[in-house]
């Protein structure tokens, strides 16, 4: 049966309608890399606490995922000097070949498809775990300012996440919505950050070399 479409821009709205005016909720903020952070944390921070949980073995190779990494704390250097918000990072530690295991049997499939929804539940799944875990008040994703990623599949996966944990709430977003996509971009594009070329794992990696040679870069 086709799933019902849900506006989660405006469920984003709601929720920071609701909350209270003295003090800020601690939000977990699950990040794949710099130039998706940017947007997402100009429009949560005014709102909340927010501390970015970067676990992302995903991404292939591992000279990659440094340079992802980097990107993010050089962004958040420049956010923390620009709009004035500490924001905290934590890292956990990087295990490509363990986490391929779940998506291994889905190889052959295109991006967009069953493979990509057992990464993003992999991944959100560990970071609301250390959520709950840690007491935070709510968790969500920058993944869903992306174009490539489905935010009806990210949210639902959030509030099945929500609905088996006791304590941290999940903030349903759409970030790429009402122009957050054209305004992350500037954002990247202002502090020069590297834009990577593929989604992350090895099996799109394939692409990120052709993409590469076609625009003449060195990788
Ligand atoms: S294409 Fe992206 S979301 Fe899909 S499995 Fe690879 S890294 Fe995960």
């Amino acid at each position: 049966m086709p799933q019902t479409y849900i506006n989660y821009y405006k469920k984003s709205l709601e929720i920071i309608a609701s909350l209270p005016n003295d003090k800020k909720p601690s939000l977990l903020l699950h990040a794949c890399c710099g130039p998706c952070s940017c947007f997402p944390l100009a429009f949560l921070c005014p709102h909340f606490d927010v501390t970015v949980f970067f676990n992302n073995s995903n991404i292939y190779p591992q000279s990659e995922y440094l340079r992802r990494l980097d990107e993010l704390r050089k962004f958040l250097g420049f956010f923390k000097r620009d709009y004035g918000y500490d924001v905290k990072l934590i890292v956990t530690p990087y295990d490509n070949e363990g986490y391929n295991k779940d998506l291994q049997p889905f190889a052959s499939l295109p991006e967009g498809q069953e493979r990509c929804f057992i990464c993003y539940r992999k991944r959100m799944g560990e970071a609301y775990d250390f959520a709950e875990k840690n007491g935070y008040g709510f968790f969500s994703t920058v993944m869903t300012i992306s174009r490539q990623k489905d935010s009806q599949v990210l949210n639902r996966i959030g509030a099945e996440l929500e609905a088996t944990h006791q304590r941290t709430r999940y903030f349903y977003s759409d970030y790429k919505k009402n122009k957050g996509i054209d305004v992350g971009r500037e954002m990247r594009i202002h502090y020069g950050l590297y834009n990577q070329l593929y989604c992350g794992c090895k099996y799109t990696y394939a692409k990120g070399l052709l993409k590469a040679k076609e625009k003449g870069l060195d990788r």
